[in-house]
């Protein structure tokens, strides 16, 4: 499917030609145990079958087969999925659904979007305002740029709390969803190059993404700095771009597969002992270029770590000072379910002096974040989130941290509303305050 141009598989017999040759194989996969069914978020909040992995693979291998007719509910439901991936690690066939859902969203999509360029209907124009955000602004540097200047301006001028009030709900949500945003100097690219500091153990490539220099170049820096405190040399390629995440998970898999190109260029080839990536929805994504674009990202793809595993797995030499808090880390969807990263976040907590690390319930769950769907599912995203709200403010901890910016965002917001106010880092932040030379 082309990258550029919408498709026009609208339809039920075009999406089953789509699925059939997409993900009908895959669906074999499943043996319909079951053993997946209570790990998913949409199935224990609504107890539907078709709104739990096993119900919604049912779906694509009936329509694929032509046994049903009416693609509507698999559309809702595979849009309510929130693409979090608990339930592969529960299902003991190995079923690869995350890569099922990117193929049939992709599916659904095109036909979604070829009808909505000939209609005017609230579903086909948001469809719109989605792809023209995803390809437009968000994979675009200086436009992401001038819109999270325009937001800063907006929240200085408190207008923010305003739109809070005054807008429908699903709007005023989104506003209260916005991180404050960083003064412009925190919203720099990194430096070109950074030299290993001490002993020099290696050169490693970072990625910085879209997002991440807008809302958090702070968590990025912080990798930067620890990196170099362990002795590596830091590149940080000016030519890189966003990963496609967003857009595949959005039902965009040819748009995707045009940004994981232009990556794979500019991260393989190099010698490199990793491209380390600071956000789990991206690193989980990048990992997985194989399965967008075949040969072409096998490079990029096997030296991609996350900033965790990484410092986790080479057991880097760093002295870290006391920081005598209580602190809960959970676990993003994408670092865990995607990557099956768990333990070595936490082996490095323990490092740091003093850093109690305090449990709380249920950890691995979806916080609802997935990508932008606390934007386009916010009543389902709620639900999810809170639950996660509720273990969190019962654990007591004064420090929450989570791997991945969207988590970071949702978090903040749900423990915000629950009048429980504590600051929600990245994990590389607390290493960056331990490890700093005092
Ligand atoms: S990805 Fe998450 S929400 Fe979707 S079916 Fe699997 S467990 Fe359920
Ligand atoms: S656990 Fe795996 S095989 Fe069993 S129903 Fe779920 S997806 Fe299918």
């Amino acid at each position: 499917m082309s990258g550029s141009e919408p498709t026009d598989a609208g339809g039920g017999s075009g999406l089953a030609a789509l699925l059939d040759r997409s993900v009908y194989g895959e669906t074999l996969d499943c043996v319909h145990c079951g053993l997946c069914l209570t790990s998913c978020p949409t199935y224990r909040a609504t107890g539907r079958e078709t709104a739990s992995p096993r119900g919604r693979i049912y779906l694509m291998r009936g329509l694929a087969e032509g046994r049903l007719a009416d693609s509507q509910v698999l559309e809702e439901e595979a849009f309510l999925c929130l693409g979090c991936r608990a339930c592969e690690t529960a299902c003991p066939s190995g079923v690869r659904y995350g890569e099922m859902l990117e193929h049939t969203r992709d599916a659904i999509r095109g036909g979604q979007f070829g009808e909505a360029g000939s209609s005017v209907s609230p579903a086909g124009l948001a469809i719109r305002i989605e792809r023209f955000a995803l390809r437009r602004i968000v994979p675009k540097p200086g436009r992401l740029a001038a819109m999270v200047s325009l937001l800063s301006l907006v929240q200085k001028l408190r207008l923010d709390r305003l739109a809070a009030k005054i807008l429908p709900s699903r709007l005023a949500g989104m506003v209260r969803l916005l991180p404050v945003i960083p003064p412009a100097q925190a919203r720099r690219r990194l430096p070109a190059f950074t030299p290993a500091e001490g002993e020099r153990r290696g050169r490693v490539a970072l990625f910085e993404g879209c997002i991440m220099p807008e809302f958090f170049g702070r968590v990025n820096d912080a990798a930067r700095l620890v990196l170099a405190r362990a002795g590596y040399d830091v590149i940080v390629p000016e030519t890189q771009g966003c990963c496609g995440a967003l857009q595949a998970h959005s039902g965009d898999l040819g748009f995707a597969r045009e940004l994981a190109r232009n990556n794979a260029e500019v991260f393989g080839g190099g010698k490199l002992d990793a491209i380390i990536v600071t956000s789990a929805g991206c690193s989980a994504s990048m990992r997985e270029a194989e399965s967008w674009i075949g040969d072409a990202g096998s490079e990029m793809a096997g030296g991609v770590r996350d900033v965790l595993e990484f410092l986790d797995e080479v057991d880097a030499p760093l002295s870290f000072s006391p920081i005598a808090k209580r602190l809960c880390y959970d676990d993003p969807c994408h670092l865990i379910h995607a990557q099956g990263i768990a333990a070595g976040p936490r082996r490095l907590f323990a490092k740091i002096p003093q850093l109690e690390l305090v449990p709380h319930a249920n950890p691995e769950a979806c916080c609802g974040a997935a990508g932008i769907y606390n934007l386009t599912q916010p009543e389902m995203s709620k639900r999810v989130l809170s639950p996660k709200v509720e273990a969190l403010v019962a654990a007591g901890p004064e420090i929450v941290s989570t791997a991945n910016p969207g988590c970071a965002m949702q978090l903040s917001a749900g423990l915000a509303e629950a009048g429980f106010e504590v600051p929600v880092v990245h994990p590389i932040e607390l290493l960056e305050e331990a490890s700093r030379p005092r």
